[in-house]
């Protein structure tokens, strides 16, 4: 597998928020958000080929339950499945943290961490015409997403630029069925440093209050800043 990095850390965002988890990181996205925060590992994918046994080589020197899948694409990573049955079969809590655009097809996964694509996300037409195109007929799959929710604990974990992003998440989450639990869906602000995340906590805070959602803070940005291996 094409592997960016393999870390030990504090998960950051979501449900798990504070849990010391290892995470792989796989490189290679299908998708080219203008946002993204691992380029790296989507945009101008780096990394090594690792063989399943290194991989797990590498998991076990940590003293975590939790693993966590992450990219990139992880779903877009050849020989993800085996990895996550490996993961399983050594009583791993797995967590995969993917855009949902990749059916599950049955993976072992104990929480879907789905972060589908708001509109924010596209890539500038102008200098990526090609890449906002692809990206913009990929970025909503609504038979996949049910796949997940209907298959395994998961959270929906939206990047919020602005409280105009609500709109499109409502639609999108009446497409999905729209018997979701509010409690399952996770306002996260975009933005890389403090001071990006301070300037949209207070609008993201209102629309929480308003619509029963929760505000995901990005913790890792807070102890660590946007660094690699955190
Ligand atoms: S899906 Fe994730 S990894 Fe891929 S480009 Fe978007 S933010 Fe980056």
């Amino acid at each position: 597998m094409f592997i960016s990095e393999i870390f030990y850390s504090i998960q950051g965002e979501g449900e798990l928020t504070g849990t010391p988890s290892v995470f792989i990181r796989t490189s290679g996205c299908n998708l080219r958000c203008n946002w993204c925060d691992t380029p790296y590992a989507s945009w101008r994918p780096e990394g090594a080929e690792k063989s399943l046994g290194e991989i797990m080589g590498e998991v076990e020197k940590f003293p975590a339950r939790h693993v966590v899948l992450t990219g990139g694409e992880p779903m877009a990573a050849k020989g993800i499945r085996e990895l996550a049955a490996a993961l399983r079969e050594r009583g791993k809590h797995i967590t995969i943290e993917t855009a949902a655009t990749i059916a599950p097809g049955g993976i072992a996964c104990d929480l879907a961490s789905l972060s589908p694509k708001l509109r924010n996300s596209a890539p500038d037409a102008e200098l990526f015409g090609a890449w906002r195109e692809r990206h913009e007929k990929l970025r909503r799959q609504p038979e996949v997403v049910r796949e997940w929710i209907e298959n395994y604990p998961f959270q929906l974990k939206f990047v919020v630029a602005g409280a105009g992003d609500i709109k499109e998440i409502q639609l999108l989450l009446r497409e999905w069925g729209g018997k979701i639990p509010p409690e399952k869906v996770l306002l996260m602000p975009e933005g890389t440093t403090i001071e990006a995340l301070r300037a949209r906590e207070p609008a993201l805070v209102e629309l929480c209050r308003r619509h029963g959602y929760r505000y995901c803070h990005r913790l890792q940005i807070e102890l660590f800043g946007n660094t690699r291996g955190t």
